[in-house]
């Protein structure tokens, strides 16, 4: 089934038409009606699938530790990018997808406006120091990507200067993919509707409130201009190295389900497995058994 969701959820390289995707909609299910009538469906799927996912995730950190230091395995890790607007569920896909595996081997990292001193350096600057080391799988929210959505519609560098940055993300990427990284790039597709409901939701909840940011209500006006930003973003650096998909993500359960599907599938093609001892397991279960035989401690 998740090659099946990659399929259906993946950007064309130089097209996406994001108006004609249905942020309500839930490509690849199977489940269809109400708002919240896959929910419980969801669950269920989400339990295995993050078993499966901290499988994965333990079988790729083994193998980096073990594996010859000049070998591809030891150098293998996993970067899952979530971008959308405000609202889209960032968060939450971080705490119901990455929170399903060990936290050892996971690191979380959000970007916001950049300090002073991240202002002074190149756009990427920040993001390298952020990537995770082999044998993690890396969650970004908010990422690179920020640098042609809001300097775009922001106007905070010059229009020749955001239009260079896809080039030069695409060749960025295609070397960390070169070695050994597996980026899996997500958009979280909500609609304007559901954006003002969520909205509300943080207004009418007290311990929501520390979400709310009153400038992103300045955001809203500005809405198509975003959708225009994403849309020549995705298109133009969904790449054969490094695609993005589009989640449809009105549907909380379904934006959960599909980038739990969507990151296994990465995860699954590494054909990662336990590594074997590198010790002799028979003849140290013997010495365990002599020490229990002869107990004393000290
Ligand atoms: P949040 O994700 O709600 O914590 O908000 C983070 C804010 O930082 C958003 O308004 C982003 O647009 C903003 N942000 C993130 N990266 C950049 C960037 N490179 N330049 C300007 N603003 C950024
Ligand atoms: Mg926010």
């Amino acid at each position: 089934m998740g090659e099946d969701v990659r399929e259906l959820l993946r950007v064309e390289p130089g097209r996406v038409e994001l108006a004609s995707i249905d942020p309500g909609s839930t490509p690849g299910s199977g489940r269809v009606g109400t708002k919240g009538g896959g929910k419980a469906w969801a669950r269920g799927q989400l339990a295995e699938l993050g078993a499966e996912l901290a499988r994965a995730q333990e079988m790729l950190y083994a193998t980096a530790k073990t594996a010859a230091a000049d070998s591809v395995a030891a150098r293998r890790r996993v970067l899952l990018v979530l971008q959308g607007m405000d609202c889209a569920g960032k968060g939450g896909t971080v705490r119901n997808v990455a929170g399903a595996m060990n936290p050892v081997g996971v690191r979380v990292v959000g970007f916001g406006r950049p300090t002073e001193q991240e202002r002074g350096h190149h756009f990427l600057w920040r993001i390298k120091r952020a990537l995770p080391p082999p044998g993690r799988v890396g969650v970004f929210d908010r990422s690179h990507y920020e640098d042609v959505l809001v300097a775009r519609v922001r106007s905070l560098v010059p229009e020749t200067t955001w239009r260079g940055r896809y080039e030069e993300i695409n060749r960025w990427e295609s070397e960390l993919v070169t070695g050994g990284l597996v980026l899996v790039k997500v958009m979280l597709h909500i609609s304007y509707e559901e954006q003002a409901e969520r909205l509300a939701a943080r207004l009418d909840d007290p311990t929501k409130h520390w979400k709310y940011n009153p400038g992103d209500l300045d955001e809203r006006p500005l809405w198509s201009d975003y959708q225009a930003a994403y849309a020549e973003a995705l298109s133009r650096c969904s790449t054969d190295a490094a695609p993005w998909y589009v989640v449809p993500a009105d549907r909380k359960w379904y934006r959960n389900w599909a980038v739990a599907q969507l990151l296994l599938a990465a995860l699954r093609e590494l054909d990662l497995a336990y590594p074997p001892a590198d010790f002799d397991v028979a003849a140290e279960r013997e010495r365990l058994a002599a020490h229990v035989a002869g107990q004393t401690i000290g």
